[in-house]
């Protein structure tokens, strides 16, 4: 059996090589590092394929965040109302704008943010809500839209985890994930679901004046050349990275039907055991769904109950099984993050879900007897254990 890995980025690069390799050589002959004529025809690729009327390729998904939130023109004392269970990513943007971040708690079977408890954190100040699409599965847009709404605030989707999701809404409306709020950012790093050889990121939005707004950004705040209207940054997409992104944008669906396909398989495998909880989909796709494309398992995260979460991580370890904990630390009770006006007793499910949750290997190239290596190994340590 082949070593298992977390992500298996060669085995995939196999398959595309010949794509890659002769794009590569095109831009190294041509030079056109910056801004090159892959660049461009990425963008409008994703934007066909997304349903959005325009993609603005970035440097990174951290940086994409940053640029949709100074593209709102969001100023400093703003509130940005944002989930407790993420990558720190998301709330590290909003304090560096000098935003005021506020946390709430996320929702303890699909893991995403919690509308009641971001219904609870509005106040005057509040100017946006960033949910973010955890592990592949969108959050709950329909409220978190009818929230937004309701109190006028700006929904930016934070999409790295969630790039080719489908969300059905209530009355039967499906959207790609990242096109449903005003403003959505996606990360290109290259464990990503569609991930470069790099960094990479990018914005989508169906807004004209807020899309012109975000291409000056990108560029210095540059509109013309050497005027510069607005402050902004530099952050590109390179060429290569581009190159890599169009051979791996048309095998996107197949990609995630892959990981879908193993999540599946760990249902199987894994399913009514003491101490495990299968991920849950929302959405109303009935519990344990890998069937649609709701769900394009970013990660495959079990809930672990009865304490024993630590001890199978060792276990998996001592067996060569790689696997993570995301996230293990509330970002409410991070250093840089503190607020005094942070109460404990409002993260009741993050708090559970850092003691609780363990990520197992999940990428497009996982074999049968790999998944059910890491099945039997995950079920030795819990019956041994009872
Ligand atoms: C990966 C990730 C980011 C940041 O993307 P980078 O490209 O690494 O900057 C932001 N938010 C979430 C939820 C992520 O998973």
């Amino acid at each position: 059996m082949k070593k298992i890995q977390m992500v298996d980025l060669v085995g995939q690069y196999e398959e595309i090589k010949e794509e890659v390799n002769s794009s590569f050589q095109e831009i190294l002959s041509s030079a056109a590092f910056v801004n090159g004529p892959h660049v461009k025809a990425f963008q409008q690729e994703l934007e066909e394929y997304l349903g959005v009327k325009h993609v603005i390729p970035c440097a990174n998904g951290t940086d994409a965040l940053q640029i949709c939130m100074m593209g709102l023109g969001l100023k400093p004392g703003d509130e940005v109302i944002t989930a407790d269970f993420t990558f720190a990513a998301t709330v590290e943007v909003i304090a560096l704008l000098g935003l005021t971040p506020v946390l709430v708690d996320v929702d303890p079977e699909t893991f995403n943010i919690d509308p009641q408890a971001v219904e609870k954190a509005i106040t005057p100040k509040t100017k946006a809500i960033v949910p973010v699409h955890l592990f592949g599965q969108c959050a709950d847009m329909d409220q978190l839209l009818a929230l937004a709404e309701k109190h006028n605030l700006y929904l930016i989707e934070d999409n790295a985890q969630a790039i080719g999701a489908t969300h059905t809404s209530a009355d039967g409306t499906k959207k790609k994930a990242g096109v449903l709020g005003q403003v959505a950012s996606t990360s290109f790093f290259p464990s990503k679901n569609l991930g470069c050889y790099g960094d990479g990121g990018a914005i989508f939005t169906n807004d004209d004046d807020l899309a012109h707004t975000l291409r000056g950004i990108v560029n210095h705040g540059m509109y013309e050349r050497y005027h510069h209207d607005v402050v902004g940054v530099n952050s590109r997409l390179d060429s290569l990275q581009a190159a890599v992104l169009r051979a791996k944008l048309p095998k996107l669906d197949q990609y995630n039907e892959q990981r879908r396909a193993a999540a599946r398989r760990y249902n199987e495998l894994l399913a009514n055991q003491p101490d495990i909880i299968l991920p849950k989909t929302g959405q109303g796709c009935e519990g344990v769904c890998a069937t649609c494309d709701c769900h394009v398992f970013h990660q495959y995260t079990l809930k672990i109950t009865n304490g024993k979460r630590d001890g199978l991580v060792q276990h998996l370890q001592s067996k060569g099984i790689p696997c993570g904990v995301y996230y293990p630390i509330p970002l409410h009770r991070q250093k840089a993050y503190l607020d005094e006006r942070y109460n404990e007793a409002d993260f009741g499910v993050t708090n559970q879900l850092s003691d609780e949750v363990i990520s197992l290997p999940m990428h497009t190239e996982l074999t049968d007897d790999q998944q059910s290596f890491i099945a039997e190994s995950v079920l030795e340590y819990i019956n041994q254990n009872p």
